[in-house]
């Protein structure tokens, strides 16, 4: 960002149209082109200070509101609910005045939006209810501002069928879920587009880069490409009060890993959910397209997962890796109804290669990244730990994930029958 001198709003905007490259020009420049404009007045006093992005040459003088502290002036916050769009990935927003500031969910009020325009609500009866669910601070505002977290209903109070959060807090809810304390440990993996041309960040254009191997936890200009993004990204999430636990670049270039965990039940959705919106916020103002496709590139280039690591409470305690066999056992019995719900477009990313097992049969290891469920070295080691569900894609919805996880492995049964062949096929004592 540069500073420059500059006088009124049409000239702001004729330089801004006009010009190819804004971070070149210096204060002294602009005060001979302003000189030169008839009728401009001459006294410094009439120009004010502002700033000019360089990237796309945009002239911005509202950088000092945006950072305006309302606070010493009024009890009021801006609330920012925030909720999952009719595609079932897309997040949607808008913004309200709240009259003071709030700690919980339940002194917001519901609030409603057009959800024929989300793909949500038919037109005739197109409202859809917004209920607060989990807040969250807001990095892009400051001050008491929040981001609101909600899930979606009917009028008469059903929720609709893209609410999956709904199903979800249930069965979080069941005592038997909430006696397990389940934990998930998320690995968000996204990918980094450019505008325009949906082709990853650091790529030539119409090109490839080089091969797969210089860029996982890489470092340099040809090998580190949206490091900002992600680095802004993970102050923007500790601010909020998520529970991310680290990040890293990725396998392929343009593709980055945050990881959010470990959080018990529901958060694990509603941290994941609210992390992804703010990554939207971020890129947006980025100028830089977010994808969560499986597989954005065909080809020798790994897809974007969401690796889900998962442990009860009894998994965590001696003769926990028992349990964890146990469950694997049920996981492996249900692997196409997960499969079925861990993400649309998986199938272009299990093939069994790059790092992914296929996504016809269910395996299982220990530290083996070609199987569909890995279970790490200190797991087994110390008899006790957690899973890694390695199937889910990173366009999965965590509210479907977590809660199938903790289903079929604290409330499902199998019959004994099928229990014994698949202890076989495993090769699992249970
Ligand atoms: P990987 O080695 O597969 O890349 P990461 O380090 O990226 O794994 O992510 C592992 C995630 O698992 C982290 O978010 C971590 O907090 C979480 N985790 C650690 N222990 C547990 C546990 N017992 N149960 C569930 N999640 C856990
Ligand atoms: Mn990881
Ligand atoms: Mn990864
Ligand atoms: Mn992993």
């Amino acid at each position: 960002m540069a500073q420059i001198l500059a006088p009124t709003a049409q000239w702001q905007m004729s330089f801004s149209k006009n010009s190819t490259n804004a971070s070149t020009l210096t204060s002294k420049m602009w005060s001979s082109l302003v000189l030169k404009r008839k009728g401009t007045h001459k006294s410094s006093a009439k120009f004010r200070v502002l700033t000019v992005k360089a990237e796309n040459s945009t002239v911005n003088r509202l950088e000092d509101l945006l950072k305006l502290d309302v606070s010493p002036i009024t009890d009021k916050i801006i609330a920012e609910y925030i909720w999952v769009g009719g595609s079932g990935i897309d997040l949607r927003s808008k913004s309200r005045t709240i009259s003071k500031p709030v700690e919980h969910p339940s002194e917001l009020p519901k609030w409603n939006y057009d959800g024929s325009s989300t793909g949500q609500a038919p037109g005739e009866d197109s409202e859809v209810i917004l209920y607060p669910q989990a807040l969250f601070k807001d990095p892009f505002r400051g001050g008491n501002n929040i981001l609101v977290i909600c899930d979606t209903y009917t009028p008469a109070g059903e929720p609709i069928p893209t609410n999956k959060r709904h199903r979800a807090a249930q069965i979080f809810g069941n005592q038997k879920v909430i006696n397990e304390v389940p934990w998930f440990g998320i690995e968000q993996e996204y990918t980094l587009l450019q505008t325009n041309v949906k082709w990853p960040l650091g790529w030539p254009a119409g090109g490839y880069p080089g091969p797969q191997g210089p860029y996982y936890c890489g470092v340099g200009a040809e090998k580190s490409f949206g490091r900002d993004i992600s680095d802004a990204h993970y102050k923007a999430c500790l601010y909020a009060g998520i529970n991310i636990s680290g990040t890293n670049g990725e396998v392929m270039p343009g593709q980055w890993e945050y990881q959010v965990g470990p959080s018990v039940g529901i958060e694990a959705g509603d941290h994941i959910w609210i992390s992804r919106y703010i990554l939207e916020r971020i890129t947006e103002q980025a100028g830089v397209v977010l994808t969560l496709d499986p597989k954005p590139i065909e080809g020798d280039w790994n897809g974007a997962g969401c690796h889900t690591n998962y442990s009860t409470k009894t998994m965590r305690e001696d003769g926990g890796f028992e349990v964890i066999k146990k469950a694997i056992l049920n996981l492996s019995l249900r692997h196409r109804e997960h499969i079925s719900a861990y993400g649309e477009g998986n199938e272009r990313r299990l093939t069994g290669k790059h790092e992914t097992a296929s996504i016809d049969t269910f395996s299982w290891g220990v530290a083996n990244r070609g199987c569909s469920i890995r279970v790490g070295r200190d797991t087994e080691k110390n008899g006790k730990g957690y899973l890694e569900d390695r199937r889910p894609a990173s366009n999965m919805d965590p509210y479907v994930v977590t809660s199938l996880l903790a289903e079929t492995t604290i409330l499902w049964e199998p019959t004994l029958e099928a229990e014994a062949l698949a202890a076989q096929k495993l090769a699992l004592k249970v």
